[in-house]
């Protein structure tokens, strides 16, 4: 993506609050683009705890990590949101008429208001500690599969026992010329039918294990091989492309350079990785900068979902009365909303 793309608002984030933060505005009458440096939309919901009950969403007795994402993504399908996915929103900077983003996937925006629901910060991948991995970066070594294109007819090398390794090396079998998957124990913790699966391709030969732990990687300018150790015994594995999945970790991230003030840091030493904002509507010390959900700070702060759907509210009316100053902004109950009923078709 190269062209840049010139919107009222971008929402970094399409965690719970990003997602309902489409809604919220949405109903000012005003469309957003989502990034995500995931895949998929739900941030720490769907990534973190996708099976497990959540019982504290008002009026929701009990509905799953994934099951309150698939929710939102449904409620705010009226606003047609454009999603971003796999970006890591990398620069923030001051344009004339907002705010110019970058993100390490090349795409531009330039965005009157910027809404920062960024969570607990970036998911990134978790490296193995592999001397000299970073070198290999984007010349065979890669964490994340951006376009599975790239690796028909290839020789794969993927490394780990959870669902990410395991979804994708049955994936790229039915693409690769060669595939191998190297984990330090005999046993994945993958859900039981990709186990299975994983199970009879290796037994078939279609999928070669190996037992133990990558140590070393080969190859002058781009990747050749992959040293793998086990129980003091190394064997070397000819391979063009090494995707390790060692699960992710969550990092503030690059918005730690944008000149954002971070938190009060006085109570809780968490508090220095988050965004101080004021309580009234949630802004940041940028002008037009919002930032809402679990990455803000203020006296009070609830990490908590039902707080970032709240903050989303006050949020929208204040970014809706910024591009709109001489317009009569107020509060928009749902039940009386001629605009979402139209895009709902109920009138
Ligand atoms: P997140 O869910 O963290 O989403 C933020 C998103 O922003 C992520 O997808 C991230 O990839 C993306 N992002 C960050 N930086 C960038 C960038 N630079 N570029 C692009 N994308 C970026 N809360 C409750 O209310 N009830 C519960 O019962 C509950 N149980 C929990 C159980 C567990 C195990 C955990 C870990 C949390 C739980 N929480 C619970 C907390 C809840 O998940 C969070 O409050 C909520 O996810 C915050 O939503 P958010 O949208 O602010 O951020």
């Amino acid at each position: 993506m190269s062209d840049k793309i010139k919107t009222d608002v971008v929402i970094i984030g399409a965690g719970p609050v990003g997602l309902f933060a489409v809604f919220e505005l949405g109903l000012h009458g005003l469309s957003a683009h989502v990034i995500d440096i995931l895949g998929k939309a739900g941030g720490q919901c769907a990534e973190l705890y996708p099976d497990k009950p959540i019982y504290d969403i008002p009026a929701l007795p009990v509905v799953s990590g994934q099951a309150l994402t698939d929710n939102l993504l449904q409620q705010i399908e009226p606003f047609a949101p454009t999603f971003h996915f796999n970006h890591m929103v990398e620069t923030l900077e001051r344009v004339q008429d907002g705010w110019q983003l970058t993100t390490d996937g090349g795409a531009v925006f330039e965005s009157k208001i910027v809404v920062i629901a960024a969570g607990g910060g970036s998911f990134q991948p978790k490296k193995p500690s592999i001397d000299g991995i970073e070198n290999y970066e984007g010349r065979g070594v890669a964490y994340a599969v951006r376009n599975i294109n790239q690796y028909d007819g290839k020789n794969i090398l993927l490394a780990g026992g959870g669902d990410s390794a395991l979804d994708w090396t049955l994936n790229l079998a039915e693409r690769a010329a060669k595939i191998g998957l190297v984990h330090r124990r005999r046993e994945f913790r993958g859900a039981p039918a990709s186990v299975k699966k994983l199970e009879e391709m290796i037994e078939s030969g279609r999928v070669q294990f190996y037992l133990g732990n990558p140590i070393k990687l080969l190859g002058e300018d781009k990747l050749s091989g992959v040293v793998i150790e086990n129980d003091g015994v190394e064997q070397t594995v000819m391979v063009d492309n090494f995707l390790p999945f060692y699960g992710l970790s969550m990092k503030l991230g690059p918005l730690a350079n944008w000149g954002l003030t971070l938190g009060t840091g006085e109570k809780v030493a968490a508090d220095k990785n988050l965004i101080l904002v004021d309580t009234e509507a949630f802004r940041t010390n940028l002008p037009g900068v919002f930032a809402i959900g679990d990455i803000n700070y203020y006296p009070g702060k609830l990490k908590l979902i039902l707080s970032g759907f709240h903050e989303a509210a006050l949020m929208a009316i204040a970014a809706k009365k910024l591009l709109s100053p001489d317009e009569r902004v107020a509060m928009q109950y749902t039940t009386s909303s001629t605009k979402l009923q139209r895009l709902l078709k109920v009138i």
